[in-house]
């Protein structure tokens, strides 16, 4: 492994390490080779003092040439162990004595060399001259041997190298403790910085460990962390921001474009794709005035617009999209800044609004259609704002309360002052109605006088409206239309006058005819003529049918006319019921009627009435059931009140027909019953009868199986 990619430790250990073997081997180097010098000068000089004592003794040898005190002389060298070899030269270069002995002359220089000392393999060598008062008597040769000098720096050496290996190893603890002062900061940032990396979380801080150039590093590292903890923060919630807004985007309805301030296409989103049919892949990049109608000035000059801060209001245009359809779009326009205000880029909000101005158009359409029909049936309109409390006529519906001018209009001084005194109650009570979406639906159908309010003429209107509830069912809105009914009325009128006249003509001969019908019956029966008693008996239900019917056409022209008027009078409900069944049973002797009472029960009501409410009751369960099937007539306490009801077990009626029931001249068309005779007015006079009677009639009934008939009122007991 290369040094640089040593951890941290090992590098600084091994720094230490180096660094202080190069040291030592440096001094210790030094030492050896001083000491290497040193000892040789210091065994130079010790050679050479004692070669001078050795040739100044041997001086007087010398001249005397005695051998044997020559030899005597170098003999002495023999205290000195190094001395491996010594010799005199005469003064003519020849050995003259020789230590030791018995070495022969090859082991010394053949002639003397020149005075100084010089070392050899293992040795020094030198000669040293012999002079007496400048007569030079000879030369003194001298080896001494080095062994023990090299022995002692070897000695020194390896002194050296164990202390040096000592203070390495010494060394190498010492680094090891202390190269974590250096080492631990440093790898306590690797490790942070790792962990940060590792698992990307920005919240985890160095460790400071001293106040040394490190312990800055740590506190510079933690807080560069801190900063980039509070950036990473602000892009995570400016990427949450911008991916909400991106999902915005995408999900919203409407196109939103984004476009350049080179006005090319920048972001295209879902809606746009589905509006516009081109992809966002197709469009990016794109020129802006591929997709918007306007010229590229025009696209200048709002870019020049929003740049000087004008506002573009939204606007309605056509586009034309990938498959060629032509598209109602309603546009807005908006400058896109950055966070120090420059302008860098529009909006385009596109929301399409083709079937909203196809609808526009139909409306408006519809709107003439309903017009020219108003016009050509000459109905007037009404449109009450219930909330704002306005209300709106037309002219012709102000023409029918003889209203003249087009000012405004009001509900109390120029709709209820406006009716017929006889008619404004019922109506005020109709529309209190129709705002009761419970009670009516929202239907409002009625017919009133009117008195006009310039002319004074009366009119008769019918008015048919609609209320709108809002969701909690008050009324906010009623609109309807009016229609001048004065002739028809009229008619009507006049038709009513003529059965009402024809009706109370006939009533008086139609009783005689009855009296006499049955006196004659009573003396038929005495003389027990069966023939004459079943014709009277059977002309006498027939004039009692009659007369039923008469009752009936004259209901209808009071109530029509409004001159109906009930004369109230407390009544016993079974002697009620059982007249009328008993009457019912005389005409109707196909169907056996069986009557259910209920004891000690009293009404208070115009008993002729009710009477005929029950008679026509009874006549149409007799009318439309089998023959010889049961009809019963019966009274339940419910209450406060009485339940009376007449049952049949025919043909029942269909939930359809039973809403329409109690219309006036309402007949089921049914081929079982086409051969029935009837007008239609028998349930109509029944539940005006006893709307009379502050009482509804009320049917259940069951295709098939049956119907009954049934209605409340007051036990009054
Ligand atoms: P009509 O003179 O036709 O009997 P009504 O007003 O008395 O007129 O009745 C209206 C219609 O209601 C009748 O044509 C008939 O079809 C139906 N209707 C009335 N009573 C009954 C009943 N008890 N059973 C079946 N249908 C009935």
């Amino acid at each position: 492994m290369r040094f640089r990619d040593l951890p941290i430790r090992q590098k600084l250990t091994s720094v230490i390490l180096i660094t202080c073997s190069a040291a030592l081997l440096l001094m210790a180097g030094s030492y050896i080779v001083f000491e290497f010098f040193s000892f040789r000068k210091a065994e130079e000089r010790k050679v050479s003092t004692l070669a001078i004592v050795i040739a100044s003794n041997s001086s007087a040898a010398l001249a005397f040439q005695s051998q044997d005190e020559a030899n005597e002389i170098l003999s002495a060298l023999r205290a000195d162990k190094k001395v491996t070899a010594a010799c005199l030269y005469d003064s003519e270069g020849n050995i003259f004595a020789r230590y030791p002995k018995n070495l022969n002359n090859k082991s010394f220089p053949v002639k003397p060399d020149v005075d100084g000392y010089s070392f050899k393999s293992g040795f020094i060598e030198g000669f040293q001259p012999v002079n007496q008062k400048d007569v030079h008597l000879g030369t003194l040769f001298i080896k001494s041997s080095l062994a023990e000098l090299y022995a002692q720096i070897q000695f020194n050496s390896l002194v050296s190298l164990v202390l040096i290996v000592a203070t390495l190893f010494f060394g190498f603890f010492a680094s090891t403790i202390f190269q974590r002062a250096i080492s631990l900061p440093i790898i306590s940032l690797q490790k942070t910085a790792r962990n940060i990396s590792e698992k990307g979380d920005y919240s985890i801080r160095a460790v400071k460990i001293g106040n040394d150039e490190l312990g800055s590093l740590t506190d510079a590292f933690n807080h560069m962390l801190e900063q980039i903890e509070v950036k990473n923060q602000r892009i995570t919630e400016v990427n949450q921001e911008s991916s909400k807004l991106a999902a915005i985007v995408e999900s919203s309805g409407d196109a939103i474009i984004g476009i350049s301030l080179e006005l090319t296409i920048s972001s295209w989103n879902k809606a746009a794709e589905i509006i516009f049919g081109y992809t966002s892949e197709e469009m990016i990049g794109e020129p802006a005035y591929k997709i918007f109608a306007f010229h590229l000035d025009d696209q200048q000059n709002i870019l020049e617009m929003l740049r000087s801060g004008v506002q573009i209001k939204p606007f309605e245009t056509q586009v034309l999209t990938k498959d060629n359809k032509v598209l109602d779009l309603s546009l807005k326009i908006s400058p896109v800044k950055d966070s120090d205000g420059r302008l860098i880029g529009i909006s385009k909000i596109a929301r399409d609004i083709t079937e909203l101005k196809k609808n526009e158009r139909r409306i408006i359409e519809k709107e003439e259609h309903l017009r020219l029909a108003t016009q050509s049936a000459e109905l007037g309109t009404f449109d009450m704002d219930l909330k704002a409390g306005t209300m709106m006529w037309d002219p012709r519906c102000r023409e029918l309360f003889g209203i003249y001018h087009d000012k405004e209009v009001t509900y109390e001084d120029s709709f209820l002052t406006g009716l017929h005194d006889e008619d404004r109650d019922r109506i005020n009570k109709l529309i209190d109605e129709a705002f009761d979406k419970n009670l009516s639906g929202g239907d409002y159908d009625v017919e009133y006088r009117t008195v006009g309010q310039t002319d004074k003429k009366i009119r008769w209107v019918k008015a048919k409206g609609k209320v709108f509830f809002d969701q909690d069912d008050k009324p906010v809105r009623f609109i309807g239309s009016v229609l001048d009914i004065t002739k028809q009325k009229q008619d009507e009128l006049r038709k009513n006058d003529f059965i009402a006249i024809i009706s109370h003509e006939l009533r008086t001969p139609l009783t005689t005819i009855k009296s006499f019908v049955q006196i004659v019956l009573a003396k038929a029966k005495k003389n027990s003529d069966e023939f004459t008693i079943k014709a009277l008996t059977r002309a006498d239900s027939q004039t009692s049918k009659m007369s039923s019917m008469i009752s009936d056409f004259l209901n209808l022209t009071r109530i029509e006319e409004g001159k109906f008027k009930l004369q109230k009078q407390t009544v016993d409900v079974s002697t009620l019921l059982n007249e009328v069944v008993a009457d019912a049973q005389m005409i109707s002797s196909t169907h056996p009627i069986k009557l259910s009472y209920c004891e000690d029960s009293k009404i208070e009501v115009d008993s002729d009435k009710i009477s005929q409410v029950l008679v026509n009751l009874i006549t149409n369960a007799v009318k439309y059931s089998a023959a010889g099937s049961l009809i019963t007539v019966g009274c339940e306490k419910a209450g406060e009140d009485l339940k009376i009801y007449v049952q049949d077990k025919g043909e029942g009626i269909s939930l359809k027909d039973q809403e329409k029931l109690f219309s006036r001249f309402y007949r089921v068309e049914n081929e079982k019953f086409k051969t029935v005779s009837g007008f239609g007015i028998g349930l109509y006079l029944v539940s005006e009868i006893l709307k009379y009677h502050d009482s509804k009639i009320e049917v259940n009934s069951i295709e098939g199986e049956g119907s009954t008939f049934f209605f409340y009122l007051k036990d009054v007991a």
